[in-house]
């Protein structure tokens, strides 16, 4: 990898690029993703969650920001404490949608007093419907571009931003959605988290477009997401997250271990997600994705599994760049 993060914050806070650095030579690193609790028994789960992971020496976690702000103090106040009470590397998710720029400004602002300095930098879909017509807010941004440049103009933040495998439900094609992603790079995004997805081509095939279209950007880590299914019912959850129905054979296997007696064998079809993420995991590793970023739901089990199956255990920690 030849690109050269951005220096570290004179906070001493790594970015997510070192943080990864700091792997280099042993297990490819793992990262997760929580969301703001909801309510106490929420929050008492997610803190189970984090101190499970934390054993585990994840390169960093994220927290999501709720459509159109609707979960903003949540996202401030639990990303601050995972900042503040643990060792974990917090990265702050931060979207666009209902803000004005002076909002997304002061929003900054509170993340850097909460000692964040890693923020992923989103649009966010429209509240209600995400497939629903995009309506920028009168004195806010179009693009998650935009944005990009008013955190880093803000001060010392390290920025990643999404990119998407199968392309943004949005986007007319391919390779205009590849120009956006090297866009939001050049604008001064150090890496990009994918979309979740379910065939491991579509993301190599979106790391080859945009090394094609800037060698440079395209050394920027593009890290793969991925959410272990559990069952049936997450099913529908995940082809929210991933804008687009799950594979054929997917869904097949998931259906054959569900059976076809009156109740879904439920420990088959767990057995045979976890088997879907586990190998689909393997693969990344083999063609050299910079770190293997799982949607939790704020429940550590499931990745732990998976982690388990590649042979990852509670290790000590890398020593940090
Ligand atoms: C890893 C990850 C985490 C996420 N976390 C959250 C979250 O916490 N909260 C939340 O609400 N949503 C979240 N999302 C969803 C995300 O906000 C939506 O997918 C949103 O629709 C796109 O956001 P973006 O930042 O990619 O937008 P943009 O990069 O602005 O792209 C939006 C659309 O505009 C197009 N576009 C971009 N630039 C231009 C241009 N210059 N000219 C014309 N068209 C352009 C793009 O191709 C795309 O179709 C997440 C998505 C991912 C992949």
């Amino acid at each position: 990898m030849t690109f050269d993060p951005a220096p570290s914050s004179i906070s001493g806070t790594p970015s997510v690029v070192q943080s990864l650095r700091a792997h280099e030579g042993r297990a490819v690193p793992f990262s997760v993703e929580f969301n703001p609790p909801r309510d106490a028994a929420g929050e008492a789960r997610l803190w189970r969650a984090v101190r499970e992971f934390e054993c585990m020496h994840p390169a960093f976690v994220s927290m999501t920001y709720g459509a159109g702000g609707s979960t903003k103090d949540r996202t401030v106040r639990v990303t601050g404490q995972l900042a503040r009470e643990t060792t974990l590397l917090p990265v702050a998710h931060l979207t666009a949608v209902g803000h004005s720029v002076a909002e997304l400004r002061s929003l900054v602002g509170a993340y850097a007093d909460s000692g964040i300095r890693n923020i992923l930098v989103l649009r966010g879909d429209p509240p209600g419907d995400p497939l629903g017509e995009w309506h920028r807010h009168p004195e806010g941004v179009e693009y998650a571009e935009e944005l990009v440049r008013i955190v880093r103009d803000l001060g010392d933040f390290h920025v990643g931003v999404a990119s998407f495998p199968q392309g943004h439900h949005r986007s007319p094609d391919l390779d205009s959605d590849t120009a956006f992603l090297v866009a939001k790079l050049r604008a001064g995004a150090e890496y990009s988290i994918t979309q979740m997805f379910f065939e491991v081509d579509h993301y190599l095939r979106l790391r080859d477009r945009v090394a094609a279209l800037d060698p440079s950007e395209g050394a920027k880590p593009i890290i793969p997401e991925l959410m272990p299914i559990t069952s049936l019912r997450t099913v529908t959850r995940a082809e929210e997250l991933c804008g687009r129905p799950l594979p054929a054979s997917v869904l097949e296997r998931l259906r054959r271990a569900a059976g076809d007696g009156p109740e879904e064998n439920k420990a088959a079809v767990r057995e045979a997600g976890i088997e879907i993420a586990t190998e689909m995991a393997q693969r990344l590793i083999a063609e050299g994705a910079p770190c293997l970023h799982f949607i939790t739901l704020n429940f550590a089990k499931a990745t732990s599994e998976v982690l388990a199956n590649l042979g990852y255990g509670v290790t000590p920690a890398p020593a940090r760049a």
